[in-house]
């Protein structure tokens, strides 16, 4: 579903703003849709997150009433093993050691039918480390198994870091790589992988993996193949306000290009049992208030150019989602039966049932609707 945007009731939002120390940035993107990286590090320092959360909401409202949608999902991490060793990740393990571990088709194919049976769900989320021994055949096999015997699930799959890997074990490129993907049955891809796009950041964080230009290539790639995705942002390791705006600014930029995402997910860094927490440069995650106002603050300068905005239950729990919602973002994001990689750090709770995100939603007075992949909505509650 595209959606174009202008704001409705300006007075309202104009009364929102008034005397605020927002109220020029504001009100100038809201009536140009452009904005420049001196604005948005400017909303992202600012404290008027109630007043950013008004205007958010009031957007959200504007484009999809009283509607918050969610899909149910199960999320496959097919291996553990990865010779990326992110600083920030307590998921891999190297090759070889004890607890690594690759999911057997047998093994992919038995949790989605039980899934699939049980839970109904409409995607799988497939994700895993950079496995050196995995090759595109291998996951052709899978995806074309999983189409055959659940040709109702989507496959969102492989983050473009994953890709990546691929093509290097294939000695392909990840244009190969994604045309032979598409072709077994790989839908869309998530965002993962991007984390902050400024290299500076990433050598500090993810020495050994994509470079932030690689990763908007291997995006651009898929969507000039029909295949859309989601952008993420994990927030709150060693990135300045700065260089969140600079992330912002650059999926914005390939958006006008493309127009191949589907949906944003600001999503807070988590870092129990990482390695950047235990040698301390990071130890608490970054909490509410943060993720409100990216919320809020990604609503506005998204508005018009990527349609959803995602809660980020998953490491901030169902009761921060459900202020996300308050303050801008329209999608609940998937059950996530089956999670593994936040799981590692501790979190508080890694999947849902559908019956807890729907009570979450009805308790806020609004609608929950579930949505296929590509958000079209297919059931009201
Ligand atoms: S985040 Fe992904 S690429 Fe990085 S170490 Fe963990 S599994 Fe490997």
């Amino acid at each position: 579903m595209k959606v174009t945007y202008s704001l409705q009731n300006t007075q309202l939002s104009h009364n929102i703003l008034k005397g605020s120390e927002i109220e020029d940035t504001v009100t100038e993107i809201l009536s140009d849709n452009e904005f420049k990286i001196n604005d948005l590090v400017f909303l992202l320092k600012t404290h008027e997150i109630q007043r950013l959360g008004l205007i958010g909401n009031k957007i959200r409202e504007d484009l999809y009433g009283k509607k918050v949608s969610f899909i149910n999902n199960i999320i496959l991490n097919y291996t553990n093993v990865c010779v990326t060793y992110c600083k920030f990740c307590a998921f891999y393990r190297p090759p070889g050691h004890k607890e690594s571990y690759t999911v057997s088709k047998e093994e992919i194919l038995n949790r989605i039918v039980f899934a699939k049976t049980n839970y109904d769900i409409k995607q799988v989320l497939f994700q895993g480390g950079h496995n050196p021994k995995l090759n595109t055949e291998y996951f052709e096999d899978v995806f074309n198994s999983i189409r055959t015997k659940c040709p109702d699930v989507a496959i969102h799959g492989l983050s473009a870091s994953e890709i990546d890997m691929i093509s290097r074990v294939d000695k392909s490129s990840p244009r190969e790589v994604l045309s032979r993907l598409k072709h077994a049955g790989l839908e869309s891809l998530p965002g993962a992988g991007a984390e902050i796009l400024v290299d500076e950041v990433k050598e500090i964080i993810s020495p050994l993996k994509i470079s932030s230009q690689t990763w908007l290539d291997i995006m651009e790639t898929a969507h000039d193949l029909g295949i859309k995705s989601s952008a993420t942002m994990m927030y709150g390791t060693v990135e300045s306000i700065e260089q969140r705006a600079r992330h912002i600014i650059k999926i914005a930029e390939l958006q006008k290009k493309t127009k191949g995402f589907m949906a944003f997910i600001p999503w807070s860094f988590e870092p129990n049992n990482t390695e950047i927490n235990e040698s301390g440069i990071v130890q608490f995650p970054m909490g509410g208030f943060e993720l409100l106002k990216m919320i809020s603050v990604s609503r506005i300068v998204f508005k018009g150019l990527i349609d959803h905005l995602q809660s980020s239950w998953l490491t901030n729990g169902i009761g921060m989602a459900q202020l996300a919602i308050y303050h801008g973002s329209d999608d609940f994001g998937g059950t996530l039966i089956g999670e593994e990689v936040v799981s590692a750090t501790g979190a508080r709770s890694t999947e849902l049932l559908a019956q807890n995100i729907i009570n979450a939603i009805k308790a806020m007075g609004y609608i929950p609707v579930e949505r296929r992949n590509n958000y079209e909505v297919i059931k009201h509650f």
